[in-house]
């Protein structure tokens, strides 16, 4: 891929389009009851005043679906894309538009296998195209602003949101409607856009991107892990059926990461089988360590701050180098 320069000034900046309600259309005016993901990358793009004034744009649909609807597949075409693109010198940062219902996900996974020290930004709206005050071209004006400064190189994947800034590690989607709908709880923003502006206070120091020890260059499928969900009386023979199908488990307990006396057991035949289980936590928020009680087995693995769903993320990626429980628990301690 070229780009064709148009203002040798501005740098080149390639938006890769999967949909999400950025993407939606709906009744005029209104914010509910719209179709996700209906727009091309291209309507995107001219919808955005004074884009072409910040940057050159080069957009690419690798996808137009709801973000639930994302896969594997979109994550490794994704990351290899921007591995590959990422050599070319005439290209200077990315910009990724997406659902915000799994966009940290997508975040997070990036940050982990992205090869790259250039800008890698993901953005969405909460709002689709078609409502009043549409929040969508203001995070993609941002998300160009910032894959555009020379700020944003060695900060790993990043999301840009209503005017914040966060990294693919800590960011969690917080609202189900308002479009204030992001922020990493406690490690708070990396920092703020202002217009095209950013202003940066804080810098994830887990290591991502070049730092990172996964290469998925050679993968075309991941490690199948499941997220098990505990709550009072929850069923332990949700674990069982999960260990016919996955090669690892993400627990996500109550608390620090517990659960009941039936799910210990049921862990223990899970470790006979080999199957790695991480414990992370239902709260959303603190740490989860090594626990004597809940950690019997030695197959039981701490996820510290990581969330289930970035845990799974982890776990699968682990997966990929070792099945050794001692070097899965050192690769949760780092990263
Ligand atoms: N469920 C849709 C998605 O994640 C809409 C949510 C959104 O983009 O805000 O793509």
């Amino acid at each position: 891929m070229l780009i064709n320069q148009k203002n040798s000034e501005l740098k080149n900046i390639v938006i890769l389009a999967t949909g999400g309600t950025i993407a939606g259309t709906g009744e005029e005016g209104k914010t509910t009851n719209y179709q996700a993901g209906n727009l091309d990358i291209q309507t995107l793009i001219s919808s955005v005043s004074n884009l072409d004034k910040i940057a050159n744009i080069y957009g690419e649909q690798i996808a137009n679906v709801d973000s639930n609807d994302i896969t594997v597949n979109h994550w490794l075409t994704l990351a290899n894309k921007i591995n590959e693109l990422s050599k070319q010198e005439d290209i200077d940062g990315f910009v990724i538009t997406h659902g915000t219902d799994t966009l940290e996900e997508t975040a997070y996974f990036l940050d982990l296998t992205v090869k790259t020290s250039k800008p890698v930004v993901l953005t969405g709206a909460m709002r689709p195209s078609t409502a009043t005050s549409a929040d969508g071209p203001l995070n993609l004006y941002q998300s160009v602003a910032l894959a555009a400064s020379d700020l944003s190189i060695e900060q790993g994947c990043m999301v840009v949101f209503s005017d914040g800034i966060y990294s693919g590690r800590n960011v969690q989607k917080v609202n189900t409607f308002k479009t204030n709908a992001f922020s990493s709880i406690e490690f708070g923003c990396l920092g703020y856009m202002r217009d095209n502006i950013p202003y940066f206070f804080n810098k994830s120091i887990k290591p991502h991107t070049i730092d990172s020890q996964f290469d998925i260059s050679k993968l075309n499928q991941l490690p199948k892990v499941s997220i098990a969900y505990f709550n009072i009386d929850a069923d332990p023979s949700i674990l069982k059926y999960f260990s016919q199908s996955s090669e690892g488990i993400v627990i996500a307990g109550a608390g620090s990461g517990t659960f009941s006396t039936k799910w210990l057991q049921a862990i223990e035949s899970l470790e006979l089988k080999g199957i790695p289980v991480v414990r992370s936590s239902r709260i959303g928020s603190g740490i989860i360590l090594e626990d004597d009680a809940m950690d019997k087995y030695n197959n039981c693995i701490p996820s510290y701050t990581l969330s289930p769903p970035k845990a799974r993320i982890l776990l699968s990626l682990a997966l990929t180098k070792t099945k050794d429980y001692g070097e899965i628990k050192n690769i949760f301690a780092e990263y």
